[in-house]
């Protein structure tokens, strides 16, 4: 599966900052979005090595609550609310096209304007890979995890997009419980 690689990059990023920055339930335990040091930490990884500042978080985790509702409509079967919301944030992240060239890379397709915050410049990316994937006819591909206790996002990237848990982890949670409903039968 490849939308367009930079779009494949920035959803991958949508997912991670959604997983990390909202509170709700992980692997069968609840989560709790971590505080200072261990949070920056999170969302550094998400953005792939990007120090980011404790407001920054501040401003990334409302982002994030905003991302999950496109892939939490897209899972309950309303992909117009998931457009609608897409469509929203584009806007108001001033979204748009441009080609930028920096730090000895070749000219590269950046999803933002000039004058934004780190926050601002991210949700319009991750809201410009999104559209790149619902405008596609790929919404099915967004889900959240269907296990028992857990409701971490993913993006299926998968050859035959049949992918239904965030995690090999949750995977094999619901298998062994399949398999233990079975031995008790
Ligand atoms: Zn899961």
């Amino acid at each position: 599966m490849n939308f367009n690689s930079h779009a494949d990059v920035v959803v991958a990023v949508a997912v991670d900052l959604v997983n990390a920055l909202t509170d709700g339930a992980r692997r069968g335990c609840p989560y709790v979005v971590p505080a200072g040091e261990e949070r920056r930490a999170a969302v550094r990884e998400a953005l792939r090595g990007r120090e980011v500042t404790d407001t920054e978080a501040d401003e990334l985790a409302e982002v994030a609550a905003e991302l999950r509702t496109v892939f939490t409509s897209v899972a309950a079967g309303d992909v117009d609310a998931a457009a609608e919301r897409v469509n929203r944030m584009l806007r108001d992240y001033a979204a748009r096209p441009r080609l930028a060239r920096h730090d000895g890379e070749p000219w590269h397709l950046h999803f933002h304007g000039e004058d934004g915050t780190l926050a601002q410049d991210w949700a319009a990316s991750c809201a410009t890979g999104l559209a790149v994937v619902i405008g596609g006819g790929q919404h099915n591909r967004l889900g959240v995890c269907t296990a028992p206790v857990c409701d971490r996002v993913y993006v299926d990237v998968s050859r035959n997009g049949t992918r239904r848990f965030c995690s090999t982890a949750c995977q094999n949670r619901v298998k062994a419980a399949a398999f233990r409903a079975r031995a008790v039968r």
